[in-house]
């Protein structure tokens, strides 16, 4: 039933015959010995679909459905998690399977969806909107909540196509399920890119990027995907919602922005109008290196305020740029790229490089000249190790260690000592739980004129038996120190059931009241994602 023959890993990254090469594991193996000081690893072995038993689904869907539904044990095992730490840690470490769904849904069309939402709703089942599966906050886990009879994952997978392309305004009308490489397939022969590369780009949907507010590579101006939104389609269970297609709008509160974001609580976006972009041809691209931190942070500032939009602008914190080796551990590293389809950038990033020079900052001259030069030298390394990440993830976990990340965004006035009481939080709680020291390093993915978005990556050796636990504790401290020192809970990694406990602080009581009202009137028999964004 699922669109594409090669199955995907039910518990790891990637297709069931992607393999990591034993070089690129041994690699990392080393980079995580001098980290925390061990001579070797004991990795557990991973999970193979013959050693798990299944409960029996709960609930069965009636023969007009059974078209397009399975309990394939297969299909419900790869959609019991989403790819958090802690769902790993879950599979790998504890081989718990107990709440796997109880049916998984392949809709044809938007008639399905209603379907299948109807059947929920008149049976107490749990629908649970299902993209790529990338969710990294218990987005896609079945709820464990007696009040509902069972679990339907509705799966988005066979609504795959880029319907329409419009090459004078721009844009494509493209189906919520389609994933990025599908996506740009289809858009190529048009000469048009949608270019959102976030780094879960190859098994993340269009719909789940909308309903999670993703981010992609670009540092500036296309940040989040509400930046390439011009209309969207949702079906909901109390009926359908179109918008009008529109460069904007000045009517009112913008219908469009009830969904950015509603992680498939609200209903479960069909499609949308997306904007396009040229491919780029004119690019410039190296990296700077700066002995200060604090300076480093004024340059980008004073870049981000110029009026000056460089694609990627990402400040790397040292002992980061030397893990992924960007850079030899005394300099901080800016991975600096202009690009466009029009113009000629060298005055963009002279510009650029003056305010770095200003700040101390000293650039790669060779990597400037070179026509790949976001391929090559440090930058190279860092693009290497940020695409190959994913792929690791799984091995990481297996051997007790734990690699996560917590981003925000907050402005430059109170971003220095917002850094440093997140990485002290951090720290602290890695040595407290784990009993060793770890690392919380942080840079920049996306910048604004008036603050950056910080990305921290944190890195602790645990306990393989407590490793769900530790993972917590550790996300606790660091998500609360990111609160109280007046961030966000996050920027672009949503919010899903993980950090519901941080998004209740940081919303209005009203708003979060008005909130309750629209899902009581969307979803009058709270059947979409609960748990997500508002309780029963
Ligand atoms: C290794 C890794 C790297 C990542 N990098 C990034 C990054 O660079 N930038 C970033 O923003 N995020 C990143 N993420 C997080 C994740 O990829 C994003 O949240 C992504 O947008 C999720 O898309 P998906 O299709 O996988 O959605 P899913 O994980 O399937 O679902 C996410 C949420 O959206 C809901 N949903 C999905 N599809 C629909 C729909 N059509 N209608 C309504 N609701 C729906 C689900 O119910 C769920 O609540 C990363 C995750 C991983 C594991």
């Amino acid at each position: 039933m699922p669109v594409s023959e090669r199955r995907r890993s039910f518990f790891g990254w990637g297709y069931e015959d992607d393999v990591v090469s034993a070089d690129e594991l041994g690699w990392f193996e080393r980079a995580w010995s001098q980290l925390f000081h061990v001579d070797r690893f004991d990795p557990a072995p991973f999970p193979r679909e013959s050693e798990i038993t299944l409960r029996k689904p709960r609930v069965s869907v009636p023969a007009s459905l059974k078209a397009f539904c399975t309990e394939d044990k297969y299909d419900r095992l790869f959609h019991c998690y989403g790819r958090s730490v802690h769902d790993l840690a879950r599979m790998i470490h504890r081989r718990d399977f107990a709440n796997p769904p109880d049916v998984v849904a392949y809709p044809r069309d938007e008639a399905d969806i209603r379907a299948v939402l109807d059947w929920c709703g008149a049976n107490d089942v749990a629908a649970i909107p299902f993209g790529g599966g990338s969710s990294v906050v218990g987005g896609v886990n079945p709820p464990s909540d007696d009040r509902y009879r069972g679990t339907l994952t509705i799966d988005l997978q066979r609504l795959n196509r880029v319907l329409e392309v419009d090459t004078t305004s721009q844009a494509a009308r493209i189906q919520a399920g389609t994933l990025g490489p599908d996506l740009e397939r289809q858009l190529k022969s048009t000469g048009l890119t949608m270019r959102f590369f976030l780094q879960a780009w190859e098994f993340s949907s269009l719909g789940g990027w909308i309903a999670t507010r993703a981010a992609g590579h670009y540092a500036t101006v296309y940040t989040q995907i509400d930046d390439h939104v011009e209309s969207l389609r949702v079906v909901t269970p109390a009926g359908e919602v179109a918008t009008r297609r529109l460069p904007t709008s000045g009517a009112g509160p913008n219908p469009d922005r009830l969904f950015l974001g509603s992680e498939g609580a609200l209903g479960i976006i069909t499609e949308a109008w997306v904007r396009l972009h040229r491919r780029p041809t004119f690019r410039s691209a190296t990296t700077v290196r700066f002995g200060n931190y604090e300076k480093a942070v004024a340059a980008v500032r004073t870049i981000s305020q110029a009026g000056l939009y460089p694609a990627n602008a990402r400040l790397i914190e040292r002992d980061e740029a030397k893990f992924t080796e960007a850079g030899d551990g005394r300099h901080d590293i800016l991975v600096l790229t202009f690009e466009s389809a029009d113009h000629d950038l060298d005055p963009w990033m002279n510009r650029a490089l003056e305010i770095c020079g200003d700040y101390g900052g000293e650039w790669d001259r060779d990597a400037l000249a070179a026509e790949d030069s976001q391929r090559r030298g440090a930058a190279g390394n860092w693009r290497d190790k940020f695409l190959r990440g994913p792929y690791l993830r799984e091995h990481a976990i297996a051997r007790g260690v734990m690699r996560d990340t917590t981003e925000s965004c907050i402005t430059w006035e109170r971003y220095m000592d917002f850094q440093a009481r997140v990485k002290d939080a951090t720290l602290r709680a890695i040595r407290e739980v784990t009993g060793r020291a770890g690392t919380c390093t942080v840079r920049f993915t996306h910048l604004y004129p008036d603050g950056p978005a910080p990305y921290f990556t944190w890195h602790a050796l645990g306990d393989k038996a407590k490793l769900v636990e530790q993972f917590w504790v550790i996300k606790a401290a660091a998500s609360q120190a990111m609160l109280d020192a007046g961030g966000t809970i996050t920027h672009h990694h949503a919010l899903g059931r993980d950090h519901r406990t941080w998004y209740d602080q940081e919303r209005p009581p009203l708003f979060a009241d008005a909130l309750k009202a629209v899902k009581q009137r969307l979803d009058p028999h709270h059947v979409l994602n609960p748990g997500i964004l508002i309780d029963r």
